[in-house]
Parts: C-alpha cells; sequence; structure tokens
C-alpha cells in the first residue's frame, strides 16, 4: 500500500489568500489537509488544486 501524499495549494477567489499545505487522499477521494476556512471566512468556495509529491 502506497502513502498518497499531496501538495495542497488552496486559492480563495473572494479576498486571494492562497495556502499551501500538504495533505493525503482519503477513501472519499477527498483531500484531508486540516483546512477549515479562509481567513476572510470564506469556507465553501475554494480553488484546490493537488500535485503528487
Ligand atoms: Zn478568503
Amino acid at each position: 500500500m502506497s502513502v498518497d501524499r499531496y501538495r495542497v495549494v488552496i486559492r480563495c477567489p473572494l479576498c486571494g489568500e492562497k495556502y499551501i499545505l500538504r495533505g493525503k487522499r482519503n477513501e472519499h477521494g477527498e483531500f484531508e489537509t486540516g483546512f477549515k476556512q479562509c481567513v476572510c471566512g470564506n469556507e465553501d468556495q475554494l480553488q484546490i488544486e493537488a500535485t503528487p509529491e
């Protein structure tokens, strides 16, 4: 079994903030990074890009 680690870039289109995180993929195909919300309060309109490490 391989450990899928990703570099995840989350961009907030509302305020322009950008977060670079490390995450892994869970069994639902979602990226788990621990990210909750942007500093501006936006938590659902996010652009997420992930690249394998
Ligand atoms: Zn924001």
